[in-house]
């Protein structure tokens, strides 16, 4: 009897096997994001030459090196604007931002809303677990307010971002928020994210047991529940009234997609004379 064929993932020509196992903890959703994406890279038939990922520090930031595409994992906070000059080097390419909260929003912050200003043509996919996850647990800018960290332990005294918000009123294009379990609209999102022509922003809420759901005693089956349960799709809702609270309901959908002018077609117009 010959030795049993293992089958073949159906994305193994996207993964980089031989990185594997993975480091994300049981229960973590970050490997369901990045699934999707490579599901969405997939899907849209482009050459895979033409893309590449850059993520930076933090547990989402490893999806940089497990991807078998050109990949650059970038030091922490400067994802973007690592991904921003890749686009003007060769503006022929497709570029990825996989990153977390802690990564584009603190530290990465004011390269974000820069980037969103001026409608850099790249796709930011943003693992939000709502607390920094690799480093131990510490607060973020996106912690929820009284929600316990290892440097809040009496509760965050703080109000979060709201993302989806902050990336529309710095120009952000296009602009979405799913949570990890709604996967064909995830998928159908970085699709059109990926196709759109200019600053395309998709956060992705996701659970992280170990450093967010054992100090705030909410086990992952919990947030997933409440991610089927407490979610409401609103396409086309006013950023600024988004719900992230369980009782009022989680507002998830695809807020903004407009057309307007990119980084590199201004640049064109008004420094080279373009018409
Ligand atoms: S620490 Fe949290 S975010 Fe990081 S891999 Fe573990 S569960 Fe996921």
């Amino acid at each position: 009897m010959g030795a049993k064929k293992q089958p073949v993932h159906p994305l193994e020509d996207l993964i980089r096997v031989d990185r594997l196992p993975h480091i994300w903890c049981p229960g973590c959703g970050v490997g369901s994001v990045f699934s999707s994406c490579l599901e969405a890279i997939k899907a849209t038939g482009i050459d895979y030459r033409k893309f590449t990922m850059v993520s930076g520090i933090g547990c989402s930031g490893r999806g940089a090196g497990y991807i078998n595409l050109d990949s650059f994992h970038t030091t922490h906070g400067r994802a973007i604007p690592f991904a921003s000059g890749i686009k003007m080097a060769k503006p022929d390419l497709n570029v990825i931002v996989f990153s977390g909260d802690g990564d584009l929003f603190a530290i990465g912050g004011n390269h974000f809303i820069h980037a969103a200003r001026r409608n850099t043509d790249i796709t930011v996919i943003c693992i939000n677990n709502l607390i920094y996850g690799m480093t131990g647990g510490q607060v973020a800018a996106t912690t929820p307010n009284r929600a316990k960290t290892a440097t809040t332990p009496y509760g965050n005294p703080e109000t979060p971002f709201n993302l989806p918000l902050l990336a529309a009123a710095s120009g952000a294009t296009y602009v979405a928020r799913w949570t990890m379990i709604h996967v064909r609209d995830l998928i159908h999102s970085i699709m059109e994210a990926l196709n759109h022509h200019g600053f395309a922003f998709i956060e992705v809420l996701s659970p992280c047991p170990i450093n967010y759901g054992r100090r705030n005693k909410e086990p992952s089956t919990q947030t997933l529940k409440n991610f089927q349960d407490k979610t409401i799709i609103k396409n086309g809702a006013d950023p600024a009234t988004l719900s992230m609270s369980v009782a009022e309901g989680i507002t998830l959908g695809k807020f903004v997609h407009k057309e307007m002018p990119t980084q590199d077609e201004c640049y064109a117009k008004v420094c080279l004379g373009e018409k």
